[in-house]
Order: C-alpha cells, then structure tokens, then sequence
C-alpha cells in the first residue's frame, strides 16, 4: 500500500480541500442535534416560538453547509481516485511493455491483466472510502463522544459499555475476511487464465472434442471463485446485522435510563434525543471505520500484487549511455555466444560464432528445438547471451538501445502476430510513415498483393483478432511486407517460409533478393530447397553449429547437413 502512495503525490490539493470539506461536514453534522435539543428544551416545552425559529433558521444553515460541503467532498474524492487508478494502470502499462519475455511468463499474460484492472479498482476504492471516511469517521467519534458527555455524563456510560464490544465484533470479522480476500484475487487469476485458453485455443478445443473438458474446468473455476466470494460475503453481510443490533439495544438502553431521568428532572427531552443522534453517529462512525479496515486487506493484497509488478525490473535494459554507432551497415557478428534459459538444464545455444554481412543472406538449418529461433531472439535482444557476446555494426547490443537497435531491424517471428485493423494498418505497423504506394510494393515483394486483391475490399479489409480471418500463409506473408515496408539494414526471418507453398516461396525469395541487395539476411528455414543458395549456411544441431558453410562446402563436410538435404531432397542430391 505504502509503496503506492507516490501515486497520490500529484493530487495533494485535491487530497486536502476534501479532506477539509468532510471535516466540514463532520462538524455540521456533530452541531445539529444540540440545536435541535435547543429548539424542543428552549422553544417546544417553553413555547418560545422566536426562539424555535432563530434556532431552526440557524439548523437550516448549518444543513445546508453540510450538505454542500458533502457533495464538494464526494467530487474531488471521485476526481482523486479516478486519477490514481487511470495513473496506477499507465504506470503498470509502461512497466509491462518494457519486460522481457522472461518477466512475462514469469508473472503470466492473466495476473498481468487481472492485476492491471481489477487489482487497480480495488485499491481505487480504498483512496475514495479512505478519503471520504478515514478522516471524518474519528473525528466523529471522538467528537460524539466529547458531546454526548457534554449532554448527560451519566448517560455516557452506555457509550462505553458498548464501544469495546463493537470493536471487539468488528476485529473478529475482519481477521477472518483477511486471508480469504488474499485467496479471492488468486482465483480471478485462475478463472481469467482459463478463460483465456479456451478462448485462444478454441479450435484445438473443439476439433480434439474437448469442449466438456474445458467446460469442466471453467465450472470448476468459476465455482471455486463463487464459493469463496460468498463466503466472505457472508461474513461481512452477518457483520451488519450484528451491528445494528448493537447499535439499537444501546439505543433502548439510552431510552429506558434516559427515561427514568428525564422523569426524576436529572436531564430534559431535548437533550435525551439529541444523546440518541450522538450515539448513532458515534457508531456509525466506528462502523466506517471498520469498513475501510475490512476492505483495506483487500486493498492491501490487491496493491502487494501492483507493486509486485512495478517492482520487476525489466530484465532487458537500455544501458545508461547507449554507445553511438558510427555507421548502420547491418554487420552481425556472434562471438562466442552461448544462451540457456533460466531454470534450464542444458544450454540452448553453445559458441556459437558467425558474421553476417551486408548484401549477404546467412541462413539456419537445423531440426526442431536446436536453438535457431533462440539464436535469432539473441540477435533482437529479447534475450541477452549467457557468455559471448552479439554485436551489430561493432558494437555489442548491450550498449546500445534497443529502440535504435531494432529500428534498423525488420523481424519475421515464426508465428505470425497481425494487430487488429485493417490489412493496410498491419503492414504499416513495420513503419508508419510508408506511403500507400510503399505499402503496395511490400505486399508485392512479399506475395501478398494477389490475395489482398481478391478481398472483399483489398487493403482495406479487417483483420480480425489475432488475424483469425486468414489463412496460415496469408498471416505470414503479410508479417513480411510488415518487415519490408520497414526498409531495414538487417532483415531477420525466423522459420517463416515454412507456411508458404513451395511456387510461393520461391517467388518470394527471387523478389526478396532483389529488394535486398545490400541488406543482411538471416533466414532461418526447415527446407533445404529454402536456402541452398545462401551465400553462408549455419547447421544448428542441439544449439551447436556443427558447419557453416556454403551448400557444396557443407555437403563435403558436415554429416548432419548431409543428412538433411538426403531426408528431404533424395540421395541423388547429395551425389
Ligand atoms: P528452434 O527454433 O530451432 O525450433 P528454439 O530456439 O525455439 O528451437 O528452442 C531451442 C531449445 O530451447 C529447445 O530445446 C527449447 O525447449 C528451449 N526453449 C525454447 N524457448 C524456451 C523458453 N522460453 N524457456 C525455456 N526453454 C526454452
Ligand atoms: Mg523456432
């Protein structure tokens, strides 16, 4: 909670003036029952009617302040937690879009989103009740107290007796709502991570017949978040009654000693009413007090998890003074580089060194799981080498930021990611200044243009989320002229030729060649037929590589490339 407090720095002002109005109010509302016991004592039983009016004119006013005083109070309240809450999500937002994909699946895509609304709303509403009662509600209290004595001491012993128990009543409660209020938060996360995988994977899910698996799983979820939520709802809806309860035998008990009093000539009418209105408001003071503290846990774990994530470091870092780069000529250069994931047992990439120039297409083979596309993460950065080091254009990638890294990066992943939009807006997406014409030209490059024609309405057609609306190639093909249109010194395709027909990636890769000339090209391929002509081949096996070379040097010298182009081409290949 603490460490959220900075959020509230910049409404200081705001803090203050409703804090100053619900003070405000909290003396209007501590001065009319001694004014009304004034009209009844002084002007009802006397029959001073100047009396009742002066003193009813003067109860009006005071009203009036205090109702005004509230509704200013409830609005700069509202403007206050509204901002915080709108401040608190950008800053988890910046923080998220800067981790690497380590943090991200360290902390997972669901608690990120539940953590970024409904944890923020949580702790958005302790600000508002803790501005609008934290303050007022002891005031009240004690003021109550103050006055109620000042009306009857002898009455104020009831006070006493029932505050102690009220509290006691209300630190039973909140003990026991703590830990599950914990428990609650983890099971949003729960439901909201399985909602997300039936709803990413709906396909999977059907074609294999598992919809009642998931189904099963969602009840089961969402059950236990039921379950949970009730129970603790149940407990804080039994606090109430027991509250008012309280609250009205202390008023029978006002009554019946008052009574007695009022009778024996100790205290008057007045005065006995006005001591009823400070008793309710002394415990419906204690009562706002005990609802901040009973939804501050709540709060309190909610704002644990947002300062858990503002707190992760995002493990990829600009270094303080980013080293220039002289000139972008698009050099790649590996030296040494060995990378194993955290928590890993075996390396996913070991020395590895290669260059790759200017004008010339370095492509990787290599079987499923020997590290190409890890090697390819290293060269954007999304992860930083174990030993080695990669450096583009002499300088090593650490010291320079990533921002002007990448810019000068057009980066193919090997699944294809679109953004919701049109298909123009997709490919814009690799630059946004690019013209139309530009546009066009890198969906030609890319064997894109035929089927963007035959669309319903071409470039303008919506892609839906996650680009549902296309097929497996199309998708892929429309992430390269993303790259293209980026114009890059450094081109980086991961694997991404393997969706497409073998007529398409042939053509592509003849336009690709020409639009290319003096860029660098890495490729990373299952086909041999994909990159035999490159002008250097790195075989990747168990993330050693195990030959570089041109396709007639490696078939000479390296038994694992052999092998390759046999599976795939026939032994007439090799021969
Ligand atoms: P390729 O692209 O050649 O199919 P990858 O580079 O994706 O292979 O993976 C290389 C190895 O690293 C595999 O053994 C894989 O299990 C492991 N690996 C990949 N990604 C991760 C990750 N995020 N965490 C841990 N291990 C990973
Ligand atoms: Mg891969």
């Amino acid at each position: 909670m603490v460490r959220l407090l900075r959020f509230l720095k910049p409404y200081r002002r705001q803090i203050a003036l409703a804090v100053a109005l619900v003070l405000l109010q909290s003396l209007a509302e501590l001065f009319l029952p001694a004014l009304m016991a004034s009209i009844v004592d002084e002007g009802v039983v006397t029959g001073n009617t100047g009396h009742i009016l002066r003193v009813g004119g003067l109860m009006l006013l005071v009203a009036a302040a205090g109702t005004g005083a509230a509704i200013a109070a409830t609005y700069f309240a509202a403007r206050t937690a509204n901002g915080f809450g709108r401040d608190v999500r950008r800053e988890l937002f910046r923080r998220v879009s800067a981790f690497s994909l380590q943090e991200m699946s360290h902390l997972g895509t669901a608690t990120l989103i539940t953590r970024t609304t409904n944890d923020v709303t949580q702790v958005q509403q302790v600000v508002y009740l803790a501005m609008r009662m934290l303050v007022s509600a002891p005031l009240m209290a004690v003021g109550g107290v103050v006055m109620a004595i000042v009306t009857d001491p002898q009455l104020a012993w009831v006070i006493a007796a029932v505050v102690p128990l009220l509290i006691f009543a209300i630190v039973a409660v909140a003990s026991r709502a703590l830990p599950m209020f914990r428990a609650l938060q983890d099971k949003v996360d729960v439901l909201n991570r399985v909602v997300r995988e039936l709803l990413t994977g709906v396909r999977v899910v059907r074609a294999f017949n598992r919809t009642d698996y998931e189904h099963r799983r969602f009840t089961a979820a969402n059950r236990d978040l039921t379950e949970t939520a009730i129970r603790v709802n149940r407990l804080m809806g039994a606090s109430m009654p027991i509250l008012m309860i309280l609250l009205n035998m202390s008023i029978v008990a006002v009554m019946w000693l008052g009574a007695v009093r009022v009778d024996d000539g100790y205290t008057q009418i007045g005065d006995l009413m006005a001591f009823i209105q400070y008793v309710s408001l002394i415990m419906f003071a204690v009562l706002m007090v005990s609802m901040v503290l009973i939804i501050l846990p709540r709060a309190a774990v909610s704002a644990g998890r947002i300062a858990e994530v503002l707190q992760t470091e995002p493990g990829i870092q600009d270094p303080p003074a980013a080293r220039p780069v002289e000139e972008r000529r698009g050099v790649v250069e590996f030296r040494n580089v060995s990378f194993q994931y955290p928590g890993a047992e075996q390396p996913a990439l070991q020395g590895i060194s290669f260059r790759a120039e200017p004008g010339k297409t370095t492509a990787i083979i290599g079987g499923t799981g020997s590290g190409k596309s890890t090697l390819v993460n290293l060269l954007v950065r999304f992860f930083d080498p174990t030993e080695g080091q990669v450096l583009v254009d002499g300088v090593d990638v650490r010291e320079q930021s990533q921002a002007d890294l990448r810019r000068y990066i057009g980066f193919v992943p090997q699944k294809a990611v679109l953004f919701s939009g049109t298909i123009r807006d997709n490919i814009r997406y690799g630059n946004e200044d690019a013209t139309d014409a530009e546009i066009e030209r890198a969906a030609e490059i890319a064997q894109a243009l035929e089927f963007i024609r035959n669309m319903p309405e071409g470039f303008d057609t919506k892609v839906e989320q996650g680009g549902t609306n296309l097929s497996g190639g199309q998708r892929q093909r429309l992430t390269i002229a993303r790259a293209i249109v980026r114009r890059p010194r450094i081109y980086v395709f991961d694997d991404c030729f393997s969706a497409l027909d073998f007529k398409t990636d042939a053509a592509l890769r003849a336009a690709l060649k020409r639009e290319t000339q003096d860029a660098t090209v890495i490729i990373v391929a299952q086909r041999v037929s994909t990159i035999m002509h490159a002008d250097q081949i790195i075989v990747l096996d168990g993330g050693r590589a195990v030959g570089i070379g041109t396709h007639e040097e490696l078939l000479r010298t390296c038994p694992v490339y052999r092998e390759i182009v046999i599976s795939q081409l026939g032994e007439e290949a090799v021969a």
